[in-house]
């Protein structure tokens, strides 16, 4: 039973561009098919935090709206830190699964039970996850991922 989702930001809920708008703010983009596939796996009971190497008020403008209260951003290692949230609330990383596009993601993907990928992630990451989506990151790829993983909790049951 998967009862934590870790995902990063940049190139999996965006397409890993960074733009800036006239006055230096960055702006992303996020897919509304991502943020329905999000609001289900929270309302199947499913934690979805959200980890990021960068920092970005737009992220946690765009998380909020999509009702994911867990966003932490800043974080360089994001194993370390998948570690001790879990510790905290008693889970091990049998109970978690991640999505990753880049090498810092590796580590995190490993150890995790069930890991994914978006379509254009680097292939060292390709190559060790479960699940490698259709969709790019910021297109659809955590909505496939999260498809995926709700379909193998309900054959598990
Ligand atoms: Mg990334």
């Amino acid at each position: 039973m998967i009862k934590v989702l870790f995902l990063d930001v940049d190139g999996v809920l965006t397409d890993g561009t960074i733009t800036y708008d006239v006055y230096g703010r960055e702006v992303k983009q996020f897919s509304v098919k991502d943020g329905y596939g999000i609001v289900r796996a929270i309302n199947t009971g499913i934690d979805v935090v959200v980890v990021s190497g960068r920092f970005s008020s737009q992220v946690e403008k765009r998380c909020r709206e999509l009702g994911i209260k867990k966003v932490y951003q800043g974080v360089s290692d994001k194993l370390s830190f998948a570690e001790r949230y879990l510790k905290e609330r008693s889970l091990s990383f049998e109970s978690a699964a991640a999505m990753g596009d880049d090498l810092p993601d590796l580590p995190l993907l490993k150890r995790v039970r069930i890991s994914g990928a978006p379509k254009d992630a680097v292939p060292e990451v390709k190559v060790v996850v479960n699940f490698v989506s259709r969709a790019p990151g910021g297109k659809g790829a955590v909505r496939e991922f999260i498809d995926y993983l709700l379909k193998e909790q309900e054959n598990e049951e």
